[in-house]
């Protein structure tokens, strides 16, 4: 036997998201799979998603290996190129790259094979991270229309605060505003966008962390939405114990029982991905049995309350996030956001599909 831990992937729940995302737009569908599809695995991830017109992530071997294993979507490079010797395989592949700086122009500018590329200009309206300012765009558009490798341009932005009050209004405006004088597709909606505003769908949506089963607000759950989570993280329970009013538990003993407390041991701890920033409190599934954590997360292991659990024992069944927890109720506690624990998942984990 091994150690207990393992995260099970539930494609049919990532086919089931992607029927929501198709529900709520008729834009094309391009699916972020970057972070080795928010952890849920590059390849198996982008089989189950073969219903979605695209597929984006950041590293160009990736999406080779994407080609290679059999994909025909769309695939685009979301950060664009990292060197001028990528452009040939660019177009050997037939990948989409975005453009977001003057030196990827320059690049593209000593490459010249006919109608090879096809490009997606980063505007930035907000964000600042990537992208051109409003006011460079007229002048790039008219390079990029004219450069004899570029097939296409497809116009995109990105949110700032799609999933918070402020919303996408102002940014909104500006794209909408900008790219109205040409004749180009546009992108801007990530997953809250998706959701939240439809004025934003245009002719691609990006859609993400909807797709792995998590909403991406506060105040509404994934469920609400119709989406299931598609990663569950489980464990056991590999010890169990009485301890004395006063005993604390775990390093420095930051939790002390003020009754006698029956609590167990999982075998889950931060060097599988779980979050020691995760707070006595945090929600767990023992037996199916919502309780919470005890003390700090060690490496390997987890303590949990068993106080109402009774019939919990060695070899009781934890889940730790996924079908029943939702993964942002322990990010949340964690002080993230379900991002981050998906795309933290260890290696040493093993998956099941
Ligand atoms: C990751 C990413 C998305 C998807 O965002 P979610 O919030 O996960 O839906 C969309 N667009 C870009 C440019 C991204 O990098």
């Amino acid at each position: 036997m091994s150690r207990p831990i393992q995260a099970h992937i539930d494609l049919s729940a990532l086919k089931n998201n992607l029927r929501v995302v198709r529900r709520l737009t008729s834009s094309r569908i391009m699916a972020a799979i970057k972070a080795n599809a928010y952890g849920h695995g590059l390849i198996q991830a982008a089989r189950a998603l073969e219903e979605a017109e695209g597929l984006a992530l950041l590293d160009l071997q990736d999406a080779i290996r994407l080609r290679d294993a059999g994909c025909r979507q769309t695939i685009l490079l979301l950060e664009g190129c990292f060197s001028a010797d990528e452009l040939p395989l660019l177009a050997e592949y037939d990948l989409s790259t975005v453009i977001h700086n003057a030196q990827q122009l320059d690049w593209l500018d000593a490459y010249s094979r006919r109608n090879a590329l096809k490009v997606w200009l980063k505007v930035n309206t907000g964000m600042n991270r990537l992208g051109f300012f409003p006011q460079e765009i007229p002048a790039v558009m008219e390079r990029l229309k004219s450069h004899r490798a570029v097939r296409e341009v497809t116009l995109m932005t990105h949110f700032s605060h799609a999933d918070e009050v402020e919303g996408v209004a102002a940014q909104l405006e500006c794209f909408s505003g900008l790219t109205s004088a040409y004749n180009a597709p546009r992108s801007m909606a990530n997953s809250a966008a998706i959701l939240r505003y439809p004025a934003t769908h245009a002719d691609w949506v990006r859609p993400g962390i909807m797709l792995y089963g998590a909403s991406p607000f506060t105040d509404t759950s994934a469920q609400q939405f119709g989406l299931r989570p598609v990663m569950t993280l489980s464990s056991e329970i590999i010890s169990v114990s009485e301890i004395r009013p006063g005993a604390h538990v775990g390093y420095a003993g930051v939790f002390r029982a003020e009754a006698s407390t029956r609590i167990g041991t999982v075998a889950c701890g931060y060097a599988d991905g779980y979050p020691r920033h995760a707070s006595t409190g945090t929600p767990i599934l023992v037996d199916g049995q919502r309780t919470h954590t005890l003390g700090r997360v060690s490496m390997d292991m987890l303590s949990v309350d068993l106080s109402n659990i009774p019939d919990a024992q060695v070899g009781s069944h934890v889940t730790l996030w996924g079908e029943g927890m939702p993964v942002e109720e322990v990010a949340h506690s964690a002080g993230t956001i379900s991002y981050e624990l998906l795309c933290a998942l260890a290696a040493r984990v093993p998956v099941r599909y």
